[in-house]
């Protein structure tokens, strides 16, 4: 009970009681003296967590998980949205207008983000997660495909950096330090914290590395209707082979099927990774056609909503690598 103890402490600071005096009356009813004249400030910040914003869900988790009860968190691109059809409302500005620490990605990512700090006139400290990852640029078939669902502002640096989990934990202790020095009471606690997140992240890569070396690289080729998954190709050695036409709500013309159909068999691709919004119909038609497996749904620029295995940032990732792992030997 942190406030009747305050509120003791404090009285007798301000009544100007004697040290030796004091003590004598601690003694008698059992207040511990250790902390007595300390600075009464560190409890009145742990009694407000410090307001911070996160821009999209997977920050949002690892800034809660590296945060927890110490900060109360606002995600704007919260789960299940998608991030690049993404527009702002006056809540977001609102939000922004009282934090105290801004998480962002960052590499274009977050095209409307200005805007927000603008509108809301937020001049609180911003993290940048994703300073000193390693990020790739993108090659030119990948800077040339027009997906139009999936459009970020960078031109040529692919932003989904957090989908390697070695930048997964530059990620986070950039959000731990940022965290430290906006609220340096809780130093300690931030720091522990993202000691242990991090460990788990290592885990994580070990068996999703050791479970991928089960597979020849050569057999590692899956169909993917989404571009984002650069950087986990590159740490994992997969080849997302993309297709254009199941990317959104649109179906492809029969010509479209049968050119995927010819590349799936060329490519002697595995399995068939696509949106939710992809016709199931045309889907299935590929596998039928091609014996590649349909994987489901991967997810790369937003969790899955509460409650689902994807809901956190680590649980995408085992979710995504044991979807890959379960396709590609089903292939074998
Ligand atoms: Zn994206």
């Amino acid at each position: 009970m942190p406030e009747p103890d305050f509120r003791s402490r404090r009285r007798a600071v301000l009544l100007g009681l004697a040290g030796g005096a004091l003590a004598s009356a601690a003694r008698a009813s059992h207040i511990d003296t250790r902390h007595l004249f300390a600075d009464a400030k560190p409890l009145l910040v742990q009694a407000t967590p410090l307001p911070v914003v996160a821009t999209f869900s997977i920050l949002g988790d690892m800034t809660r998980q590296i945060g927890g009860e110490h900060i109360r968190l606002t995600t704007i691109v919260g789960p299940g949205v998608d991030a690049h059809s993404f527009e702002p409302a006056p809540q977001d500005i609102k939000a922004l207008e009282g934090a105290k620490v801004l998480i962002l990605n960052g590499i274009g990512f977050e095209g409307w983000l200005p805007r927000v700090i603008k509108a809301s006139g937020f001049d609180g400290m911003q993290v940048l997660a994703s300073r000193t990852a390693s990020l790739r640029h993108l090659n030119e078939t990948e800077q040339q495909r027009s997906d139009p669902g999936h459009k970020h502002k960078d031109a040529d640096i692919d932003p989904h950096a957090w989908q390697d989990l070695r930048n997964g934990m530059i990620y986070a202790q950039n959000i731990a330090d940022g965290l430290s020095q906006a609220d340096p009471a809780h130093r300690a606690y931030y720091q522990n914290r993202v000691k242990s997140y991090i460990a788990q992240m290592k885990k994580l890569d070990t068996e999703i590395r050791s479970g991928f070396a089960e597979i020849p690289e050569s057999r590692r080729k899956v169909i993917s209707s989404h571009d984002a998954f650069g950087y986990f190709a590159d740490a994992y050695g997969i080849k997302f082979i993309p297709v254009v036409g199941l990317s959104n709500d649109a179906e492809p013309s029969a010509r479209e099927v049968a050119a995927i159909i010819k590349q799936v068999k060329k490519e002697k691709v595995s399995g068939v990774f696509v949106e939710s919004t992809a016709s199931p119909k045309i889907v299935h038609q590929i596998a039928r056609e091609t014996g590649a497996k349909i994987g489901g749904t991967l997810y790369s620029d937003a969790l899955a909503r509460p409650d689902e295995p994807a809901s956190t940032y680590l649980g995408m990732f085992s979710w995504n690598a044991g979807r890959l792992i379960y396709v590609l030997k089903a292939g074998d």
